[in-house]
């Protein structure tokens, strides 16, 4: 059995989507372990997007620089830099302003292969590019270069943890001992 860390962020609980979502995973199998709605404090939301973890930062940054190119828009002109690293902690700042924004429901969850379970679920990290029948690709059609122009991050509903080692850090980040005993 493994656990993985949910959180459905700030656009999901504007939109009203938690019911659904959270039946979603429910339906496939993963059980509720804890849950909370928070509004998450801007230190909360550094430790969970580290600016430190510099292959996160310059990975993100050098994802959205890709699509740019992608869709034929010169990153530099559009965002004053086609760094990998600077653009990463631009993202990185427009991530912390939003999830800061409003509530989100910290969710952990757990079932066999439950990390790669729930990103199945979730879908591609672009909704735009997310298949339909996930969640990302059902609820959402948001893009980088959209998102970017407005200076915000990408609207795709839910975070959930990548790996194991994410998983434990997140699930510890997010929870008390005590509100992970029930
Ligand atoms: P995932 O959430 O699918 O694991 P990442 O860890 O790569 O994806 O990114 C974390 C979050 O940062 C994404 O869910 C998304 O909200 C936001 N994000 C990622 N890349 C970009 C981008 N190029 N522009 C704006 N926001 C982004």
């Amino acid at each position: 059995m493994e656990k993985t860390l949910v959180l459905l962020k700030p656009d999901a609980v504007q939109r009203g989507l938690v019911g659904e979502i959270i039946s979603r995973f429910e339906k496939a199998g993963l059980k509720m372990l804890a849950a909370k709605m928070v509004t998450p404090s801007e230190n909360l939301a550094n430790k969970h997007y580290p600016t430190e973890r510099r292959e996160f930062i310059e990975g993100m940054g050098q994802k959205s620089l890709e699509t740019y190119a992608e869709a034929g828009l010169d990153a530099k002109a559009e965002l004053g830099t086609d760094d990998p690293h600077e653009m990463g902690l631009k993202i990185q700042g427009w991530m912390v302003n939003f999830i800061t924004s409003g509530p989100v429901m910290a969710i952990v969850l757990e079932g066999q292969d439950a990390i790669k379970k729930v990103r199945e679920l979730v879908g591609h990290t672009v909704p735009a590019k997310a298949y339909p029948g996930t969640i990302r690709g059902d609820y959402s059609n948001d893009t980088p270069t959209l998102a970017n122009k407005e200076k915000r991050p990408i609207m795709n509903l839910v975070h959930a943890s990548g790996d194991k080692t994410e998983a434990e850090f997140e699930i510890n980040l997010w929870f008390a001992p005590d509100e992970l005993r029930a």
